[in-house]
């Protein structure tokens, strides 16, 4: 008997970044000194007293399944938080909790779209929204938004894409991969026209909500307007605040409804989130949270180093990102050009190809990301990485022959 693989497993495109870890891991194989900016996830390792909870929940005989939602215990603590952090009001029964944020949007799309309903997704995007979408039926309604807009869809772009099948939106503030944060005023004029348009729904993933430089702030649709609170949804999770992504923990505030249906659907998948990995998370959540500033110290002094560093490079522009960590510099000055072997760079992964093979320096590509003609590089890595990264590209963009400098 042979196995045949569905249709739409066939039609799904491999995670981008996942794909890039592969290659940088294959390089490394062959022995090839990697400067990688592709990582995903804080280079940090979870703080002490996170594992210390870990470890004495697990000696405690906290070893079992718990319930589909998520603990009792971890739902109240995320309760607290939102109402600390976001001003936001709601009973721990509105919380679900998963293995990752990644999981809950999956499974929130997979509770609410049926075929050919349309999601609204900004581009540049998260890498997985677009499959996720397609993976459970629905047709994701992608709309660039470059840098005229910071980035940002603005309340004419979106007027202009809703139709009567219109079931989501889905905005990540901050953004993976430019670090665009929405402030208030914004979101009152998006909230405005939707308004109009009672059957969309409005998903904001807030992962990087607390990974913020200069006082940016993250407002949550629910808290700014909380008369369009019962159609709101917001995904976060531990994974990059508190450097847990190997625990697999992330949580969504969900209307009643919703929550039903997402538990329906962890209860026949996964039955729970790891037990220890939520009383950790607890932990983190109720305790001094010095440990994210003491990291926020450190993103801001690489950003500055990655933002200056890629800004001294003729060809290249970067914006300093007000969040996350990441930076989308606007390499369209190079496209067109030739390396000294005589190859035109005609596009942005064919820039990443030249970087990774000329200066052993990894990064993703804009166009994985919905926009093409821009980079993306975290800069989760450490300050050496990063200076020794920048000198690297200075280096091999310096030996490209310009378009228009023939
Ligand atoms: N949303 C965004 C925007 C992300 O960048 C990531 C992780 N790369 C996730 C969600 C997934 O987070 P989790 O580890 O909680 O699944």
């Amino acid at each position: 008997m042979s196995i045949t693989i569905s249709q739409k497993v066939r039609k799904l495109r491999p995670s981008a970044s996942i794909a890039a870890k592969q290659k940088v891991d294959e390089l490394r194989a062959q022995g090839v000194e990697i400067l990688d900016f592709c990582l995903g996830e804080p280079d940090f390792d979870t703080p002490a007293h996170i594992i210390e909870a870990a470890h004495q929940s697990m000696l405690s005989g906290d070893t079992h399944y718990t319930g589909s939602q998520g603990t009792p215990a971890l739902r109240q603590a995320i309760a607290d938080k939102l109402k600390r952090d976001n001003g936001i009001n709601v009973p721990a029964s509105q919380i679900v909790v998963a293995n990752g944020a990644k999981q809950l949007i999956f499974d929130i799309f997979s509770a609410t779209l049926d075929p050919g309903d349309e999601v609204i997704i900004p581009a540049p995007y998260w890498v997985s929204y677009p499959d996720i979408v397609s993976l459970n039926g629905g047709e994701p309604k992608i709309v660039a938004c470059g840098p005229e807009t910071g980035f940002k869809l603005t309340p004419d772009m979106l007027e202009g894409l809703i139709t009567s099948r219109t079931r989501w939106l889905i905005i990540n503030s901050p953004s993976n991969p430019t670090g665009a944060v929405y402030t208030r005023e914004e979101w009152l004029d998006l909230i405005e026209v939707l308004k109009k348009h009672p059957q969309v729904g409005i998903m904001t993933d807030e992962i990087y909500e607390h990974i913020a430089f200069e006082g940016v702030k993250n407002h949550s649709p629910m808290a700014v307007d909380p008369s369009v609170a019962d159609r709101c949804v917001i995904v976060n999770g531990m994974s990059k605040a508190y450097a847990m992504t190997g625990w697999r923990i992330g949580y969504a505030v969900c209307p009643p409804e919703l929550v039903k249906a997402v538990v329906k659907l962890l209860g026949q998948s996964t039955t729970c989130a790891c037990s220890f990995s939520q009383s950790a998370a607890t932990v983190a959540l109720n305790a001094d949270q010095s440990c994210v500033d003491d990291m926020v110290v450190l993103y801001t002094k690489r950003r500055a180093a990655i933002v200056d560093g890629l800004n001294a490079v003729p060809g290249i522009r970067c914006k300093a990102p007000d969040a996350a960590f990441y930076v989308f510099p606007d390499v369209r000055a190079l496209l067109g050009s030739k390396t000294a072997a005589g190859e035109r760079i005609e596009t942005d992964l064919d820039l990443v190809n030249y970087l990774l093979e000329e200066a052993h320096v990894a990064l993703m590509d804009g166009t994985s990301y919905g926009l093409p003609g821009f980079l993306r590089l975290s800069f989760a890595a450490s300050e050496k990485v990063i200076a020794e990264g920048m000198t690297a590209i200075s280096k091999a963009v310096s030996k490209l022959q310009l378009a228009d400098n023939p």
